[in-house]
């Protein structure tokens, strides 16, 4: 199994999503390693294509971006304490703060630099999640500006993230919007100086125009996938990732024959069936099981019996004259394909996780990678 990784798809929505939020900057949000399309390929294409942040979760992915070269402004949110502040500093990758102990932290690290650290403070307007709560904020505030006075610390955005924004019309949506424009102006009264607010993920970008602030911070869009399966608009969106695999054996089996552990599928009639050498280990959700779907022998069909660790079997019907070594898809955007979206409904997830939790044995084969920005005519890789 291979994941097609299409990087003309990738622009191409960056675009859509620079059109979409007109007024403000878009950070790309590569964490997880770009929700599983490939964290380098992916912010290269992503800043190409006029992205002018870079957004990650965890430092390790900050570091992986600096390292190979990426001088782009990037943001770095998830810290415990003893975390490597230093090496952020150092790197010159903003950082989140949602609590003083994080400030203290990050000041430390700046001083033992001697640089300015980048920060950008963290308001939780009611998601319950990261950043500083109610009166919090206000001890946030204070806590950051003698260490802005001494010059150990620069606030150069404040942030919040919505809990129901892929919920159009939900009433937390203009509440926490109005609870972040709060928080904002009590940090400006404070004396803090920021350079940009952000508020929204993929699908305030595309449904909650009103929230886009100084920055948009996209993750799913980018990859083509819909944040708001429910409403009935792909937003021009193009999936950028397509997996497939190469049938390892085909045969025919009776009428009446178990398949795979368990016998969770028994053959109907005598057919035949294709074996796809790839499984759980490589992100295949086990409760695919019987449900998962595929574009096999020209046909939509699904998964037939337990998925394994390995493998799993198609039933690819009585008159299917497959043969060993012909590609079955999994899913991708084109005609007749399933998308990830089928399979998240399949197995009860979001797309999200259907990309995300492809496995490090797939290896991704990144397509019209090259000046991805004038790419859009060019034929594969
Ligand atoms: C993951 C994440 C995003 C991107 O969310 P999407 O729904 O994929 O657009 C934005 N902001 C934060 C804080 C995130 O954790």
């Amino acid at each position: 199994m291979w994941a097609e990784i299409d990087h003309a798809a990738i622009a191409h929505n960056v675009r859509v999503l620079r059109e979409r939020a007109p007024q403000s900057d878009v950070m790309a949000v590569v964490k997880a390693d770009a929700y599983g399309h490939g964290l380098l390929p992916v912010a290269r294409t992503a800043v190409a294509a006029g992205a002018s942040w870079l957004g990650v979760a965890q430092f390790g992915e900050a570091f992986a971006l600096r390292d190979a070269g990426l001088t782009t402004p990037l943001l770095t949110w998830l810290s415990v304490p003893g975390a490597d502040f230093a090496g952020v500093v150092r790197r010159d990758i903003d950082l989140s703060a949602s609590a003083p102990w994080v400030l203290d932290e990050i000041a430390a690290a700046a001083r033992a630099e001697g640089r300015t650290a980048r920060v950008h403070l963290k308001v939780d307007t009611g998601l319950g999640r990261g950043g500083a709560f109610g009166a919090a904020w206000d001890d946030l505030v204070r806590h950051v500006r003698p260490l802005e006075a001494e010059g150990a610390v620069r606030v150069v955005g404040i942030w919040q993230h919505f809990a129901h924004a892929d919920a159009p019309e939900h009433p937390t949506v203009l509440a926490q919007q109005e609870r972040f424009f709060e928080a904002v102006a009590i940090a400006e009264r404070a004396g803090c100086r920021p350079e940009v607010r952000h508020l929204a993920n993929s699908a305030a970008t595309l449904v909650h125009p009103s929230a886009h602030a100084d920055l948009v911070r996209p993750g799913i869009a980018m990859y083509g996938l819909t944040p708001v399966p429910q409403v009935d608009d792909d937003f021009g969106l193009r999936p950028a990732m397509t997996v497939r695999a190469r049938l390892a054996l085909v045969k025919r089996l009776p009428a009446g024959q178990g398949i795979s552990y368990g016998h969770a599928y028994v053959t109907d009639a005598d057919t035949v069936v294709g074996l796809i050498p790839a499984g759980y280990a490589d992100g295949i959700p086990r409760n695919a099981t019987n449900v998962g779907p595929l574009l096999a022998d020209g046909r939509r069909t699904a998964i037939a019996g337990r998925v394994c660790m390995d493998q799993v079997v198609v039933d690819l019907g009585p008159t299917s004259t497959a043969g060993a070594g012909d590609v079955v898809t999994l899913f991708g955007g084109a005609p007749g394909e399933p998308t990830a979206q089928d399979w998240a409904d399949a197995t009860d997830t979001i797309s999200y996780e259907i990309v995300t939790r492809l496995g490090p044995r797939v290896p991704r084969l990144h397509l019209r990678a090259e000046g991805a920005d004038g790419a859009e005519g060019a034929e594969g890789a």
